[in-house]
């Protein structure tokens, strides 16, 4: 039996990056992964401008409180100011450029007008409130390196430098199927011993929102020769294949064999709750990842390493999911041979410090904990906790796109 981080590092050293870009528009970039930096060709911002509504002023001309300048211009957003003379301001707006002369910026609100006179009561000091050109960004300076995903800053960023373009991997094709006879799709009636295939939308929507090309195959018989087909066609349209259940050691369970027919299994216990087992294979030139059946474990196994697994090989560099102290309110008095990854939901405690909760019912069946919860709790195998300890606490954010 592997540890859960044994395993996530075996599949890690598995995972192949795509060696496949193209150049693709940045308006559908979203969620794309960058093959080749963006270095900028300018300054952002391109020019010196003011941060506030006010007046543009030359320093000098205010040394003291209440000095009256008269204004000679008007500046809005877009617009160019002229050359600002010796007791001279200018009206400016937010985002203008700062006029040639003009050394500081002060804020409408420390201000009077009066005709055309502004006493200005506040002494203005070189530099105030204005925003320097390249202060965010200077020229050659690469902004995105590759890996990077893209998400709405990165987007942001990009534009902020004036690009339209950018090359970014493939995408990177998944296909999935569920086994089980005893699944119905939503939607139909259910018969006697049915239950409804809720893994299929669970990975549908996780695999979604990380970007990737979803191949949907469906529900798949617990028979030996479907699994083995539905696998065949798989490697065929996909570049990782992902499925749930079928991986335990039940007569019904076709899953590992079916890998092991088609190519190879490397890997396929792990000591962890919930979500043992997972099963890691090459089938042709496609990775196989095997998530256990039971809902909660295909969801926490899919994000702490379907997820991780799925995002090096599509070219991420930041693939690794971080933790952070939470302070518990809960005791956790039974010391298990299992790393347990628990629903837990951050609530604000009596002094207004985080601290966490458990869902009350941590099997691995109740899908309910998994969509109360903001993210899972991380139990070492033989932890015990009590009240108000720090444990260790993986939210969502981390984990779900
Ligand atoms: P298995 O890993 O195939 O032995 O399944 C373990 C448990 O998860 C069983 O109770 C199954 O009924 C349930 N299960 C398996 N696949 C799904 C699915 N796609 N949706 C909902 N429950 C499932
Ligand atoms: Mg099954």
């Amino acid at each position: 039996m592997l540890s859960a981080a044994e395993l996530l590092q075996e599949l890690l050293d598995r995972a192949r990056p795509l060696d496949e870009s193209e150049t693709i528009g940045l308006a559908d970039a979203r969620n794309r992964i960058l093959a080749e930096g963006l270095t900028s060709y300018i300054s952002v911002p391109p020019m010196d401008n003011t941060a506030m509504d006010g007046y543009a002023v030359r320093s000098h001309d205010c040394k003291l409180p209440d000095a009256t300048l008269r204004v000679t211009q008007r500046i809005a957003a877009g617009q160019m100011g002229r050359q600002l003379h010796k007791g001279e301001a200018a009206r400016i707006f937010t985002g203008a450029p700062v006029p040639p002369g003009a050394d500081a910026i002060v804020m409408q609100e420390d201000t009077s007008l009066e005709g055309e006179g502004v006493t200005v009561y506040k002494v203005p000091h070189p530099g105030d409130h204005i925003r320097r050109a390249g202060e965010d960004i200077q020229p050659g300076t690469s902004v995105l390196t590759p890996g990077t995903r893209l998400k709405g800053p990165e987007l942001g960023l990009a534009a902020s430098i004036g690009r339209t373009e950018a090359k970014v991997f493939r995408q990177l094709r998944v296909a999935m199927f569920s086994t089980g006879d005893e699944l119905a799709e939503p939607g139909r009636p259910l018969k006697p011993g049915q239950i409804y295939n809720s893994n299929r939308a669970t990975l549908k929507g996780l695999l979604t929102g990380l970007g990737v090309e979803v191949v949907d195959l469906g529900v798949v018989a617990d028979t030996r020769d479907a699994t083995i087909k539905a696998i065949e066609s798989a490697m065929r349209l996909a570049d990782v294949i992902l499925t749930t259940g079928g991986v335990s050691v039940g007569e019904e369970d076709h899953v590992k064999a079916a890998v092991e027919e088609l190519g190879r299994i490397d890997i396929w216990k792990v000591a962890m709750k919930p979500g043992k087992p997972v099963v890691y294979g090459r089938v042709g030139d496609a990775d196989f990842i095997g998530l256990p059946g039971n809902p909660v474990s295909a969801f926490v196994t899919f994000c702490l390493f379907a997820r991780p697994f799925l995002l090096k090989r599509m070219g991420a560099s930041q693939v690794l999911y971080r933790a952070y102290p939470v302070r518990a309110a809960f005791d956790w008095n039974k010391p298990g041979k299992r790393r347990e990854f628990l629903r837990g939901h951050v609530v604000t405690g009596e002094d207004g410090a985080g601290e966490v909760r458990l869902y009350p019912n941590q099997s691995s069946g109740v899908l309910t904990s998994a969509v109360w919860a903001d993210g899972l709790v991380d139990i070492e195998i033989g932890q015990i906790v009590i009240r108000g300890e720090w444990v260790r606490f993986i939210p969502f954010s981390e984990l779900v796109d």
